[in-house]
């Protein structure tokens, strides 16, 4: 008898021991460091030295086209990099000539996830999608916003969009099936977690919990390291160099327990430092 087929493996792959971002000085410092988590899924880490918020950027491949999530801080130069990672990809399934689809996504709109985007507008063959929630809601086939859930198919594999509003209106998660990754953008790091709004952060973190204890999540990676190995200890704001900064992987029990902790307020937030991140409520 022939069962259902079993859901496909997840995709391993590796993450350095630290991602650090370097010092002040520029002298011979690339301006991302990037790192292939495996051979369809890149990481790449804005030196500090370009900007203190160092953010991450996520370059995810499927079979017909590639997704670029966020696009830097300040004035950097991530065309070249993101050229050249698409065309060493093509390059290895024998397209060297092809120019492949490029769709550019925002985990938010804030300035330090947005600032290359004017650099990649005219590239061949690309779709840079709106920072609005309006245009993310359309892009990814979101029909009801923020509760249900989009998706986009990069060729043989899928993407689910989840809508998080609360750091920012327009924040979204992007959970990848074949490796389990969960991307949370400013919405959950190892860092300081600014909160704008606290209703629809509260939801969106309860959201977000629930996706992940009903899928097979293996990490969750932001866009942001801002605490120290020192539990409970995060740089101060604006700090460049950060040799002793925290992992940026987290896992589904640090999700968890954000959740616990932000239904406990009820509302009423209140700067409260867990072990690896800040939730840190500002004014709208
Ligand atoms: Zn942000
Ligand atoms: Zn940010």
């Amino acid at each position: 008898m022939r069962g259902r087929p079993s859901p496909s493996p997840l995709e391993s792959g590796s993450l350095p021991p630290t991602f650090y971002a370097g010092g002040p000085d520029c002298a011979g410092v690339p301006p991302f460091r990037v790192h292939a988590y495996n051979a369809d899924f890149f990481i790449l880490r804005q030196a500090a030295c370009t900007n203190f918020e160092k953010p991450f950027l996520y370059l995810v491949f499927g079979r017909d086209r590639a997704l670029l999530l966020d696009t830097g801080a300040g004035r950097v130069d991530v065309a070249t990099p993101v050229d050249t990672l698409i065309r060493a990809w093509l390059a290895r399934h024998g397209r060297a000539g092809d120019s492949n689809q490029l769709v550019v996504a925002h985990s938010h709109a804030h300035g330090d996830h947005v600032a290359g985007d004017s650099q990649l507008v005219h590239r061949p063959a690309t779709t840079v999608v709106g920072r609005d929630s309006a245009s993310v809601r359309a892009f990814f086939g979101i029909t009801h916003w923020p509760t249900d859930l989009g998706a986009i198919d990069l060729g043989d594999r899928v993407l689910d969009v989840i809508a998080i509003p609360g750091h920012q209106a327009a924040s979204i998660a992007i959970y990848d099936r074949r490796t389990g990754i969960l991307l949370t953008g400013d919405t959950f790091y190892p860092g300081r977690l600014y909160v704008r709004d606290t209703a629809a952060f509260a939801q969106s973190v309860d959201r977000l919990a629930a996706f992940t204890r009903t899928h097979a999540v293996t990490r969750l990676l932001g866009a942001h390291i801002e605490n120290t190995r020192t539990p409970f200890r995060d740089y101060p704001e604006g700090t460049v160099d950060q040799p002793d900064e925290h992992s940026l992987e987290l896992h589904p029990d640090q999700l968890f327990e954000l959740d616990s902790v932000v239904r406990a307020m009820r509302g009423r937030m209140s700067r409260t430092a867990l072990r690896d991140l800040t939730v840190w409520p500002v004014a709208p």
